[in-house]
């Protein structure tokens, strides 16, 4: 949902303090629209997206008791929710394996020869029979990520791609390796350091407003005021409680204990 027209480093940007902030369906159904729609607002389209995410929570709340489902046909049945999303959040939050087939992938599978067809559904029963269950929700991960970076639909970087010497349709797009490597999209590549940076320090600030929720003390970090929002309810204007504001102009790109840096193109 908040994917839509943008890049996965700015969802990634933004859900850490989405969940913080909002930490389940119930939370989001009762969120203030402004606060949520300038916690969204990076990722573009924020005011439609900021809907989206109070009704599907809405009916989350209302028809399954705020919890979400595990199965694929109750999925389909939440507004926004397809079988494409639906194969996404079984397999990486219910363990369920799927194919997830976006255009990326079924654009891929065609050129692997993996399938003839265009129909997603079809697509996503010919490449079932290729792989074992156990591989089928990284395989879809997989494709799609070197879709994104190196596979485009116009132009594939053939002269950059790690699997050229497997491909059957090496030679699609552009084979010299110095052009190729000029086509390559990595969000994340040198140069996105400020970027980088952001995301670090989201990252940091969504584990604050955590243990700031739990109770816990932060250093840094001034106690929560007596009756201060902390939790998944609304909070006035946009500020998260003790950090002065959502997103800074200037990160300060500190490290954050426990994480690694995201290796380049990692999201
Ligand atoms: S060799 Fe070319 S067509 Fe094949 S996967 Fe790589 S980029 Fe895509």
């Amino acid at each position: 949902m908040l994917s839509a027209q943008t890049t996965d480093v700015r969802v990634n940007q933004v859900t850490p303090l989405l969940f913080a902030r909002y930490p389940d369906a119930r939370a989001l159904s009762e969120a203030d629209s402004e606060t949520l729609e300038e916690l969204i607002r990076p990722t573009g389209f924020f005011r439609a997206k900021a809907r989206s995410l109070q009704v599907l929570s809405q009916r989350i709340v209302d028809e399954f008791d705020g919890v979400v489902p595990g199965r694929l046909e109750d999925l389909v049945t939440l507004p926004g929710v397809g079988r494409k999303t639906a194969n996404v959040v079984l397999g990486n939050a219910f363990g369920v394996p799927g194919i997830t087939v976006d255009t990326h992938f079924g654009r891929l599978a065609k050129r692997f020869g993996w399938t003839a067809s265009e129909d997603p559904v079809k697509v996503e029963q010919d490449v079932m029979e290729l792989f074992p269950p156990r591989d089928w929700t990284m395989l879809s991960h997989h494709v799609v990520f070197h879709g994104r970076r190196v596979c485009h639909a116009r132009r594939p970087a053939c002269g950059a791609c790690p699997v050229a010497a497997l491909c059957p349709a090496y030679g699609d797009g552009e084979t010299d390796p110095e052009k190729a490597r000029k086509l390559l999209k990595y969000e994340l590549a040198p140069g996105q350091e400020e970027l980088r940076a952001e995301m670090i320090e989201n990252v940091h600030r969504a584990a604050e407003i955590r243990m700031r929720t739990q109770g816990h003390a932060v250093a840094g970090l001034a106690d929560p005021t007596p009756g201060e929002p902390v939790s998944g309810t609304a909070i006035s204007g946009t500020d998260v409680p003790g950090t002065g504001q959502l997103f800074p102009d200037r990160p300060s790109g500190e490290a954050v204990a426990g994480l690694g840096d995201p290796a380049d193109g990692e999201v």
